[in-house]
């Protein structure tokens, strides 16, 4: 692994970083032990942080004066067993409350107050705050997601997203480099297209790549369509979308490659980070983030069980967000063999608009591998949307036109996939946008409930 860098003069080794790395290397230290314990010494840790969070939100967070009136703030242990009373704190209120949310007196020593927007696939945008303290945490939990994933820092990283120039920078960003000797970092912006995607991979030879699922799964079929492979490749990395439950898969049979997936908002920054051993789990962040997993009677799900994320932020006291259902659905992992006590989440299944409904009143998510399109014909890009209790519309991006037959054969897969003999419109398209947010769906039902 690569040794730490080292600020002073003369000192090669052991290092001695500046005091930026420093603080990472002193927080990492604690993640490396505190990943390891059992679950209810997590717990414990956790609720000792929140109860001070808590605090401060009740006195200096208007919105939270009444919500946390009754929130025994000053004993850990009578938080936990109060914490489900506390009211869910839904993106709508978000949006309704506004400033109120903001802290009247953030403590100084957690350094400039930032804002932030989200992009919001909703069409629904946030505005928020955080601090520089919760900024280096975001910058520790990268840093630590690094070091799960055994990157060679000295490598060159890309990364094709939202919110990036098609340019170079000398290392892998500020939070790394405090600590670790880096490879250049490259990006290019997420519209670009995929076949010009594929050219400036090819053109840059990258050690890692960074990207969006329906991205990179666009990548690999554009790549197995030319036969191509980037000759020093060795990871691949996924963020802000639904992982498709064949992308891992696709990435092996093209490129022989991994994939380390990454479970994150805009608003709290890493929820959950893929297991370094097991890639179907993924660990809640639980030294950055409270995560519950709450059914519809807002109690805790099981493992096996499926339900809403709610989250509660440690360490943002602009903007605390207290028991925030963010609109994501996950399913609850059993312990991970890898033997961390860190929570586990199986599945994240996205948004409850994801779900498709059948005509009996049942849901469930769908899933559209790409091999079951290409077994039919060269489709490139696709996406659904349900637009009636007996209606699915399909814009295709494919190579050529569909004939008939191939058209015929694409509907009866799809309501094969769907569980439904569904009414299934084709429409060719020569592109599918992005969302506001650069995010993509495969499917979204347009159905009121
Ligand atoms: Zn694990």
């Amino acid at each position: 692994m690569t040794e730490p860098r080292s600020a002073v003069t003369g000192l090669a080794w052991p290092a001695l970083p500046d005091s930026v790395g420093a603080s990472l290397l002193a927080v990492h230290y604690q993640l490396a032990q505190s990943e390891w314990w059992p679950a209810p010494r997590l717990e414990d840790a956790s609720f000792r942080q929140l109860a001070v969070l808590l605090r401060h939100a009740r006195d200096t967070v208007p919105a939270y004066a009444q919500r946390l009136a009754n929130a025994p703030v000053d004993d850990p242990q009578a938080l936990a067993a109060h914490w489900p009373s506390i009211p869910l704190l839904r993106r709508t209120d978000v949006q309704t409350l506004g400033e109120a949310l903001h802290s009247r007196a953030v403590p100084a020593d957690h350094g400039q107050v930032i804002a932030y927007h989200t992009s919001g696939s909703t069409g629904r945008p946030l505005r928020g705050l955080e601090t520089e303290l919760s900024h280096f945490f975001f910058g520790a939990l990268n840093l630590r997601e690094h070091l799960w994933q055994r990157r060679d820092f000295g490598g060159t990283f890309a990364a094709i997203r939202t919110q990036v120039q098609d340019a170079r920078q000398p290392g892998w960003g500020r939070a790394i480099e405090a600590v670790f000797d880096t490879g250049p970092a490259l990006t290019l912006p997420i519209h670009t297209p995929v076949e010009r995607q594929l050219d400036w991979l090819l053109a840059n030879d990258p050690d890692y790549l960074l990207t969006h699922p329906s991205n990179l799964r666009g990548l690999l079929l554009a790549a197995r369509a030319r036969g191509v492979t980037p000759a020093r490749l060795r990871g691949l990395g996924n963020f802000g979308e639904q992982l498709p439950v064949d992308l891992r898969a696709l990435c092996d049979a093209v490129w022989g490659l991994p994939l380390a997936d990454i479970y994150s908002c805009e608003e709290a920054g890493y929820l959950a980070l893929q297991c370094p051993e097991v890639p179907e789990h993924y660990h809640v962040q639980a030294e950055n983030v409270f995560i519950e997993v709450l059914d519809a009677h807002g109690a805790p799900c099981p493992p096996g069980a499926s339900g809403e994320v709610v989250l509660t932020t440690l360490h943002n006291f602009a903007m605390p967000l207290i028991r925030y259902a963010i609109g994501d659905l996950a399913e609850v992992g059993a312990s991970c063999p890898c033997g961390r006590g860190l929570p586990v989440l199986r599945r994240i299944h996205g948004r409850a608009r994801n779900l498709v409904r059948l005509p009996d009143g049942s849901r469930h998510w769908p899933s559209f591998p790409a091999e079951e399109w290409l077994a039919i014909a060269p489709v490139r890009q696709f996406r659904l949307r349900q637009t009636g209790p007996e209606r699915i519309e399909v814009d295709l991006v494919a190579a050529r036109p569909l004939a008939a037959a191939e058209q015929r054969a694409v509907q009866a897969m799809l309501q094969r996939r769907l569980g439904h003999a569904f009414d299934i419109a084709l429409r060719p398209v020569a592109a599918i946008d992005r969302g506001a947010g650069g995010k993509f769906e495969d499917f979204v039902s347009e159905l009121d409930d």
